[in-house]
């Protein structure tokens, strides 16, 4: 059945606080009432409010499968005949993710992809520019900027929640340097990214 269909690839992507979860959710939402099969995953790695679910910053959450690499979602979601497969936080799958994704899609799935694009250092953030080449769509989200409310393409880290940096070995530490919150990351426009 899955042959006869067409799929596709959608990305949603943007810096931090942004909306891309929030987004995320709305097409889940919208493909669930529709009565599809829908599966959603997001990376083991983001736990920051209870595992197997894919949370926002305003504290809304789905229920989620996790996954630590790509071939994880491959044996997840192959052949499964989806509807629709939507993976978040998908910058914390590396370059592999492009490969499965489309693997996927040319299986006849909709596969919508939610990550950041940049880095906190306002680097191109891998596989995620890459897939927005790739893709059908891409929503292209910014937040506000923390000074000016300008829109924002970049967040970084404050410098205040690393001015006594514990350990880097500390696991919470690290996992907080990738998840992140409004305690240790501000959305910044171009002119006031520092
Ligand atoms: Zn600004």
């Amino acid at each position: 059945m899955s042959t006869e269909r067409a799929g596709s690839l959608q990305v949603i992507t943007g810096p931090m606080f942004s909306g891309k979860s929030e987004e995320l959710m709305r097409r889940v939402h919208r493909s669930q009432l529709a009565g599809r099969r829908v599966l959603v995953i997001t990376h083991a790695l983001d736990d920051r409010r209870g595992v197997e679910q894919v949370s926002t910053h305003t504290g809304r959450s789905i229920p989620a499968t996790t996954a630590t690499d790509s071939q994880q979602i491959l044996a997840l979601a192959s052949g499964q005949d989806l509807d629709l497969l939507a993976i978040d936080e998908a910058q914390f799958f590396g370059p592999d993710l492009i490969s499965t994704v489309l693997t996927l899609a040319g299986e006849g799935a909709v596969v919508v992809v939610s990550g950041l694009c940049v880095t906190f250092d306002a680097q191109p953030y891998p596989p995620l520019p890459e897939l927005m080449a790739l893709a059908e769509q891409v929503t292209k989200l910014t937040a506000v900027c923390a000074v000016c409310g300008a829109d924002a393409v970049y967040h970084q880290r404050i410098q205040a929640a690393s001015a006594s940096q514990p350990g880097a070995t500390d696991p919470t530490v690290a996992r907080a340097e990738h998840i992140g919150g409004t305690e240790s990351y501000q959305a910044r426009c171009r002119r006031h990214l520092e």
